[in-house]
C-alpha cells in the first residue's frame, strides 16, 4: 500500500462480500482513486452458501440453484463480468410445478401465482382446493383493501383469499423460498408486490389478470432475447462466484476469520482483529456477513447495534442431492419440482427435479433431484453424523415419487443459520440498524439480513455498500 493509497476491507466472501469487493475495486479504478481492496474469508473457499460440485457427469448444487431475472442486479453483474454466454434459463418444456396434497403430487394450476389464480379454467378444474375453498379464493375480487400496512403473509392471504389458499398453496410456495412457515413473515418485507397489487387493483386476482393482459401485449410489441424467470449457468451457480474471484485475484485472504473490530482512536479508520490475533488496519470497512455473525463482531463497538442485529432471526436448512437411474422413476417428472405444505407433516419443504429443470445436470440415463429441508424439520443435525437427515429425506422423496430403488448417490449439504427471516416489523428494525450504522464513519453493512435474501438482492446490497463507502471518500 502506497502512502496516498487507502485500504478497504470487506469481511465475508459470500456473494455479498464478493460483489462489494468487486465493486470497490472496479469503481475505485474508474474514479482514479488509489485503493487496496482486501476480502477476508474465514473458510478455504469463497461463495458462502453457493457451491457447485461436478461428479461423474452430474452438476450438483449444494446451495442455491438459480436466481431470479426480474431483479436486475444479477443479470447486470453477469453482463459486466462477460459471462452471459454461460447463462441458461429453466427448461421451457416443463413450466409447471407440483404441490403435495394428501401424499400425492398435484400440478399447480396454470397461471396460479403463489397465492391466487391468474387464469380461471385451470384453477376451477384443480383438485387442490375444495369447492368452498375456490369460492372463498374468488371472494378476493370483492374484498376491500386494508390500510394497516405491515401484516404477516399468512394474515394477508387468509384475509384476501382464505385459509385453503394459504395452507395448500401460499404457505408451501413461500416456505420453499424462505425456509420457514409464513405465519410471521412480513408481507411488506418479503413480497411487497402483493401489497402493490392490492393497492393498485383492489384485488390480487384482478391484478394477475391485468398482468397477463399486459404480458401478452408486451410480447406482441417487443422482439429480441428474453430471459427466463429463473436463471443459472451451464456449469452451475459456481460460475458467478468463480468469475468474481478471478476479478479479485490477489485481493482474497482465506482462513481469515474476523473476531472483532475497533474504531481507530485517531483518524477515521478501523482495526480488524482476526481470530489468530493478527490485526489489520483499514480506512474503509464493509461487513458482509449474516446478521448473527455481524452482531458478534460489532459487540464491542456498538452493543446496541449488535443487539438489534441479533433480533433478526435466522434459520438453518439443508439440501440433499439424490441421483437415480431414469428407468427406476415411476413418476414422469413432467415439471420443475414440488413443494410440501406444513399440513402434510413431512420434513421436506420441497424438491427440485434438477436435471429436468435445467439441462445437462445429469448424464442421459440418470436423473438428479435436489430435496430441501428447513428449520421446522426434526432431522436437521449439526453433527457430522448425517445419516438421519439423508435417510428421512430419502424415505419421503421415494414415497412421494414411488421410487423403489436406492439412489446412485446422496449428498447432504447443511447450511447453519444462513437464511434470514423477515418477520413483521422487519423494515423498521432494519431502518434502526441502518441509522446506527450510519453513525459509524467509513463503515457499511451488507448481506441477506436487510433488503432481500435472493442472490440479486445480495449483489445489490454489496454493491450499494461499496458505492456508499467510495462516495464518502471521494477526493474534493
Ligand atoms: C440452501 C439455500 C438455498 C438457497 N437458494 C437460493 C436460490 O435458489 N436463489 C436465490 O436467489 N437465493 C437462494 N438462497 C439465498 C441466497 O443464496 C443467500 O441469501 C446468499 O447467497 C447469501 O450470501 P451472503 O454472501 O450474504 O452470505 P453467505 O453465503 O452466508 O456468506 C458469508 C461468508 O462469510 C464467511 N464468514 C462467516 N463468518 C466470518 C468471519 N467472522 N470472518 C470472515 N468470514 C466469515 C463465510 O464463510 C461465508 O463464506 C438460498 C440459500 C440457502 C441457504
Amino acid at each position: 500500500m502506497t502512502h496516498a493509497q487507502k485500504r478497504a476491507i470487506v469481511i465475508g466472501g459470500g456473494i455479498t462480500g464478493l460483489s462489494a469487493a468487486y465493486r470497490l475495486k472496479r469503481e475505485s479504478e474508474i474514479r482514479g482513486m488509489p485503493l487496496e481492496v482486501i476480502l477476508l474469508e474465514a473458510s478455504d473457499k469463497v461463495g458462502g452458501v453457493i457451491r457447485t460440485e461436478h461428479r461423474d457427469g452430474f452438476i450438483i448444487e449444494h446451495g442455491p440453484d438459480a436466481f431470479i431475472s426480474t431483479k436486475p442486479w444479477g443479470k447486470a453483474l453477469c453482463e459486466e463480468l462477460d459471462i452471459t454466454d454461460k447463462l441458461i434459463g429453466t427448461n421451457p418444456k416443463v413450466r409447471r410445478s407440483f404441490v403435495v396434497r394428501k401424499g400425492k403430487l398435484l400440478p399447480v394450476p396454470e397461471g396460479f401465482y403463489m397465492m391466487a389464480p391468474g387464469a380461471f379454467i385451470p384453477f376451477l378444474k384443480s383438485p387442490i382446493f375444495s369447492l368452498m375453498g375456490k369460492l372463498r379464493i374468488a371472494c378476493d375480487i370483492f374484498i376491500s383493501r386494508k390500510t394497516d400496512d405491515d401484516e404477516s403473509v399468512a394474515d394477508f392471504v387468509r384475509r384476501r383469499l382464505g385459509n385453503e389458499a394459504f395452507e395448500r398453496m401460499a404457505q408451501p410456495m413461500i416456505g420453499g423460498i424462505y425456509t420457514s412457515d409464513a405465519e410471521n413473515l412480513s408481507l411488506k418485507a418479503t413480497f411487497p408486490r402483493f401489497l402493490e397489487m392490492e393497492r393498485e387493483h383492489g384485488s390480487i386476482i384482478k391484478a394477475l389478470l391485468a398482468q397477463k393482459r399486459n404480458a401478452k401485449q408486451t410480447s406482441r410489441d417487443t422482439s429480441g432475447p428474453r430471459y427466463s424467470l429463473f436463471m443459472s449457468f451451464d456449469t452451475g451457480m459456481q460460475t458467478l462466484v468463480d468469475a468474481l474471484a478471478d476479478n479479485l485475484s490477489g485481493c482474497i485472504r482465506f482462513h481469515a476469520c474476523v473476531a472483532s473490530i475497533q474504531q481507530k482512536e485517531q483518524g477515521e479508520g478501523w482495526h480488524v482483529c482476526l481470530q489468530d490475533n493478527e490485526i489489520l488496519d483499514t480506512d474503509l470497512l464493509c461487513i458482509a456477513l449474516p446478521a448473527p455473525q455481524t452482531s458478534k463482531i460489532l459487540q464491542a463497538v456498538s452493543p446496541t447495534l449488535a443487539e438489534k442485529l441479533n433480533a433478526i432471526p435466522y434459520t438453518s436448512s439443508a439440501t440433499v442431492n439424490l441421483a437415480f437411474r431414469r428407468e427406476d422413476m415411476a413418476h414422469p417428472l413432467n415439471g420443475m419440482g414440488f413443494v410440501v405444505p406444513i399440513t402434510e407433516r413431512l420434513n421436506l419443504i420441497g424438491c427440485s427435479f434438477s436435471s429436468i429443470k435445467f439441462e445437462n445436470r445429469a448424464p442421459e440415463e440418470y436423473v438428479l433431484l435436489r430435496a430441501f429441508v428447513g428449520k421446522t424439520a426434526n432431522v436437521i443435525e449439526e453433527s457430522p453424523v448425517q445419516n438421519k437427515t439423508v435417510t428421512t429425506v430419502l424415505k419421503e422423496v421415494t414415497e412421494l415419487l414411488e421410487i423403489t430403488t436406492k439412489p446412485i448417490f446422496s449428498i447432504l449439504s447443511q447450511h447453519s443459520q444462513a437464511m434470514a427471516q423477515y418477520q413483521v416489523g422487519h423494515q423498521s428494525l432494519v431502518r434502526e440498524i441502518e441509522e446506527h450504522a450510519e453513525g459509524l464513519t467509513n463503515f457499511a453493512l451488507a448481506g441477506n439480513a436487510y433488503h432481500g435474501i435472493g442472490i440479486p438482492d445480495c449483489i445489490h446490497s454489496g454493491e450499494r455498500a461499496a458505492l456508499e463507502l467510495l462516495d464518502c471518500n471521494q477526493p474534493m
